[in-house]
């Protein structure tokens, strides 16, 4: 049975270095990755239909008169949406689909498809996410310190999420993020006490 895979995290944790290596796997050979509607300016080096569909808010919101979202959201200012028709015709066809969406539009996604399963990745603590923001060197001092409040709002509502993951080490994380993908197994008992660790320091600042 084709599986629904929902995987967000506050920017700058990994997720999508993360996802790119799970889809070089074996076990991902049969997933495919959701490309996502939006509003925003297209980024140098990202192509029409590669890493999203760039649409004018006169066309989201057209799409979204159609009912052709499976969930949209509003993310730092601009519009972000699933495409419904690609999701459901990719899992009929016996397709993996992996989405990699902010919060808001994982939680909707929880609520149409129950049996997604929602994957959350946490740093160890935001002096963490802050130097990963620098290092990747994408955003001036203030949209990090933004980022960095933001990431607070999003560690509060993905701490429900079903699985949740902690990027302190890019092959460890990889290596849960396979597990919870793929094995009904938990990941190691050690891994499951620095998730914890980090999620109450991550909520307790
Ligand atoms: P970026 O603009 O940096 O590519 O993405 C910004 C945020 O929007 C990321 O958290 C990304 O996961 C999220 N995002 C991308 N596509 C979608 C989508 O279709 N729906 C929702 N809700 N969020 C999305």
């Amino acid at each position: 049975m084709a599986q629904l895979f929902v995987i967000s995290a506050p920017s700058g944790t990994g997720k999508t270095s993360l996802i790119n290596k799970v889809l070089h796997e074996e076990l991902a050979s049969k997933a495919k990755l959701g490309i996502s509607c939006t509003t925003r300016e297209k980024r140098k080096n990202e192509e029409e239909g590669i890493a999203y569909f760039f649409l004018t808010e006169e066309e989201f919101n057209k799409k979204i008169k159609e009912d052709g979202f499976l969930e949209y959201a509003n993310v730092f200012g601009n519009l972000y949406g699933t495409p419904k028709d690609w999701v459901i015709s990719t899992i009929a066809k016996g397709f993996d689909v992996i989405l990699e969406l902010d919060v808001q539009g994982a939680l909707q996604v929880k609520n149409v498809y129950p049996d997604a399963k929602t994957i959350f990745i946490i740093p160890t603590s935001y002096k963490d996410l802050e130097n990963r923001l620098v290092k990747r060197g994408l955003d001036s001092q203030e949209t990090i310190e933004k980022r960095l409040s933001e990431a607070k709002q999003e560690i509060i509502s993905g701490k429900d999420f079903d699985y949740l993951i902690t990027n302190d080490d890019f092959d460890l994380a990889f290596l849960d993020l396979k597990y919870a993908m793929y094995s009904n197994a938990n990941c190691k008992k050690e891994r499951e006490e620095l998730t914890k660790k980090s999620l109450s320091h991550l909520l307790d600042q």
